[in-house]
């Protein structure tokens, strides 16, 4: 063989084996991007994992996602601009909160009284109460006790890593949490999903311990009309099964999932796509209104991409609930790594013991709250005339609310009571929503100390904020749905939502 011709065969073997390699290379990328569309890893999804890495790397524990909050912003800069407001400036006008004046009124032994004095303001008359130094700690016989935890995980059974057995063991043991729902995409068992959620079944039943509840639940993932949490049901349907958002909704309308509980997943995450079609815009199904039991409003640790809604006005939970839909708020880790129970995202959700039967009974009268302060205890109740308090979440008549009996107009009394054992995340506001609009606000700024309480294990908040609200205001003719939400930390990291109340105005048979 001369020179030339083995240098030639040379070229051509080397041109083959560059050509394979390339074209091994294209056909990963191709398929890594199908998977990407199809499924879960949106490029946003792919971002929400970058804080993750900078929780493992460092020992700080205060140095967690409350830096870290904004999932699709550089995990960088946002610990370097601590000082993000809650409120984004791209909020509307219309949604800011009225701004009048709190003065400060009596003091009395431990209570302080704001009254709002601005005549202007909406609710002229709102007045709030802070009773340092109580809590919701139990005290009675059998007393409602929050109970932390996630109800939206995955494991390798779809995106995510290891097992379900390895998730509820990591989620008990290293993530401190009282229960857990793995919820993987069933889209991944393409053969045969029946099988996969029997073995669940029994995975989940030997991972339950008296300490923890492991549940078992799937992710509804349509590349189109978006994401759901299911827990509770008998079977699973996938995508692929259920392509069409009522051919989902008519399967879990079906006497055998009548136990099922459905949520909305973080809207509108999967940005690329979905976002024309997603949840059909949470169009209004009744025949699923009792169980369509939450929306996430915490994903990781971020919460304000969720305040603006397919209207760019009003917060996605606030577009559902105009809807006709009653959504509990949801705080979700979404894990697709080996982090069960590490973010600070979760729900509290009260009942007096821990069993599965609790827990779906609570999660049914959506009696929980959404938060990102990791050990956030949190209750809100509404007086009836009875004068016993009735607990978030609750379907109530106007007409069996209470008064506040002082005052020249009917007024609706509301308790608020937290307990934040974290000495470094302060409570610093306090906001009512009442049909999207900020009813009432009160402001700590300035007064940590009259918060904070100094006991053997240390400085924690605890306290019991009451607030009238005009029952003018809730006016016949339409339902009307009232919630808190608990801004927390120096500069509003962290946040927690309760539940919404309904309150039923009357003579409204449609809820449109
Ligand atoms: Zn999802
Ligand atoms: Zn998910």
């Amino acid at each position: 063989m001369s020179h030339n011709r083995l240098i030639k065969k040379s070229l051509m073997v080397l041109a083959t084996v560059a050509s394979g390699i390339l074209g091994i290379l294209v056909l990963l990328w191709a398929s890594w991007k199908t998977a990407h569309y199809f499924w879960l890893s949106s490029p946003a999804t792919s971002a929400e994992r970058q804080p993750l890495k900078i929780v493992m790397e460092t020992s700080w524990r205060k140095l967690d996602w409350k830096q870290a909050l904004q999932p699709d912003r550089d995990a960088m800069t946002t610990l370097q601009t601590r000082g993000l407001p809650w409120f984004d400036p791209r909020l509307p006008s219309s949604c800011e909160p009225p701004g009048f004046p709190y003065e400060r009124g009596d003091v009395g032994d431990s209570w302080f009284d704001y009254s709002a004095s601005d005549p202007g303001s909406i609710f002229p008359a709102t007045k709030f109460k802070w009773k340092n130094g109580l809590s919701i700690r139990p005290t009675g016989a059998r007393p409602m006790i929050a109970w932390h935890g996630t109800l939206h995980s995955h494991t390798g059974w779809s995106d995510g890593s290891a097992t379900p057995a390895d998730a509820y063991a990591f989620a008990r043991d290293k993530g401190g949490l009282d229960f857990m729902a793995v919820t993987d995409h069933p889209e991944f068992w393409l053969f045969n999903p029946g099988r996969n959620w029997e073995e669940l079944r029994e995975i989940a039943a030997a991972a339950d311990s008296p300490d923890f509840l492991a549940v078992r639940g799937f992710e509804y993932s349509n590349p189109v009309y978006g994401h759901y949490i299911v827990v509770g049901s008998d079977g699973v349907c996938s995508a692929f099964k259920c392509p069409d958002l009522k051919d989902f909704y008519n399967w879990l309308a079906r006497p055998e999932n009548k136990d099922a509980l459905v949520a909305f997943a973080h809207p509108m995450v999967q940005k690329d796509n979905a976002t024309q079609f997603e949840f059909k815009h949470m169009s209004f199904f009744p025949p699923l209104e009792s169980r369509m039991f939450g929306m996430e409003v915490i994903h990781w640790s971020g919460h304000d991409r969720f305040q603006f809604g397919f209207s760019g006005k009003q917060p996605f939970i606030d577009e559902a609930l105009a809807q006709g839909w009653h959504p509990g708020p949801l705080g979700s880790q979404d894990n697709h790594g080996l982090d069960w129970g590490l973010s600070n995202s979760r729900i509290g959700v009260l009942m007096t013991t821990l069993t599965h039967e609790s827990l779906m009974e609570a999660l049914r009268v959506r009696r929980f709250y959404a938060t990102s302060s990791r050990d956030l205890e949190l209750a809100f109740d509404v007086k009836s005339a009875a004068g016993e308090w009735i607990p978030m979440g609750g379907l109530v008549d106007r007409d069996t609310l209470g008064a506040f009996p002082g005052g020249a107009h009917g007024m609706l009394e509301t308790r608020l009571r937290l307990f934040e054992p974290d000495e470094f995340n302060v409570p610093r506001r306090v906001e009512w929503v009442l049909d999207g609009r900020i009813a009432g606000r009160l402001d700590f700024e300035g007064l940590p100390h009259e918060l904070s309480v100094s006991g053997e294990g240390g400085t924690y908040y605890a306290g019991e904020i009451t607030g009238w609200l005009p029952l003018s205001e809730i006016r016949d003719g339409h339902p009307h749905y009232l919630y808190a939400r608990v801004m927390i930390g120096p500069w509003f990291e962290a946040m927690a939502q309760t539940s919404p109340f309904i309150i039923n105005s009357g003579d409204a048979p449609d809820r449109h």
